[in-house]
């Protein structure tokens, strides 16, 4: 498949503490890449490079680049605007963390962060975006209702909407099912094999089963560093 983005030779520091060493890797296109490891090996921090996340860290640098392709823009450069890069890049995170306004205001938040004024525009995408996140049928006449009520499944489909609703190009998710039951995990499952037709996935995960179940690519880190790559199949079936 096409690459949709690369990372080449990339550290970070969070101070004079050195998070990723050298990392080299490709991510294709409309593919599920997992990043694995034990816990504090760098799998957020890297993840977090790939939508400016880590602006939010005082004191952070890095060497080397993220390239998306195919415009070959370095997504690390400070002078791309981040606001840009998180449309292009989207987040969902391990905790659902809808914001306390209504289903739809949730979903049009990224529509109205680029300033979409055209209000048939915004329903058709919130509605396309919540058939995307596959809960559109269970919130179509609940629109106005306050996203807090949703259960904890529902949210993070919400959330999972809200980041569908821009049409980026690739969706990053950390431990999106950490905080869900095996009902609500095995939907988000399901819905992130469904979604790679139309994006790249990065996902993060502690769940090996998971990995094997949702992933084309494994990248398994340890300590900051790219210890292992390749295809999902011939990563779990090694002795
Ligand atoms: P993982 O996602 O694999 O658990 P992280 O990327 O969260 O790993 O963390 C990698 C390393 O960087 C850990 O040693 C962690 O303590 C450290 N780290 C993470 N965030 C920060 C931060 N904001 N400031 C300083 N160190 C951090
Ligand atoms: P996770 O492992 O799920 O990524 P953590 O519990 O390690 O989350 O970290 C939660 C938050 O604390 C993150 O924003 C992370 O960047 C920050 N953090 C982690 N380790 C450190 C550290 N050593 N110093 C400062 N902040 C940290």
């Amino acid at each position: 498949p096409p690459l949709k983005a690369e990372a080449k030779a990339l550290d970070f520091y969070y101070g004079a503490f050195k998070a990723l060493k050298g990392i080299s890797m490709p991510v294709y296109e409309n593919r599920v890449t997992a990043l694995i490891g034990p816990s504090g090996c760098g799998k957020s921090t890297f993840l977090r490079c790939f939508n400016r996340m880590h602006d939010l860290y005082p004191g952070h640098r890095y060497d080397g680049t993220i390239q998306l392709l195919p415009d070959a823009v370095n997504l690390l450069d400070h002078q791309v605007d981040p606001i840009e890069v998180r449309m292009r890049i989207s987040m969902v995170f391990q905790k659902p963390n809808p914001f306390p306004k209504t289903i739809f205001e949730n979903v049009a938040y990224g529509l109205r962060v680029r300033g979409e004024r055209n209000r048939t525009y915004i329903e058709d995408k919130v509605e396309a975006a919540l058939k995307g996140g596959a809960l559109w049928e269970e919130v179509r006449d609940r629109l106005d209702e306050s996203a807090v009520n949703l259960s904890g499944g529902q949210q993070q489909r919400l959330c999972i909407a809200r980041a569908l609703a821009t049409d980026p190009e690739i969706i990053l998710f950390d431990e999106p099912t950490s905080a869900l039951d095996p009902i609500a995990t095995g939907s988000i499952e399901e819905l992130v094999t469904e979604l790679k037709k139309k994006v790249t996935i990065l996902i993060v995960t502690h769940n090996m089963q998971q990995a094997a179940r949702v992933s084309d690519y494994v990248a398994y880190m340890y300590l900051g560093e790219l210890i292992e790559y390749g295809a999902t199949r011939d990563i779990f079936m090694k002795p």
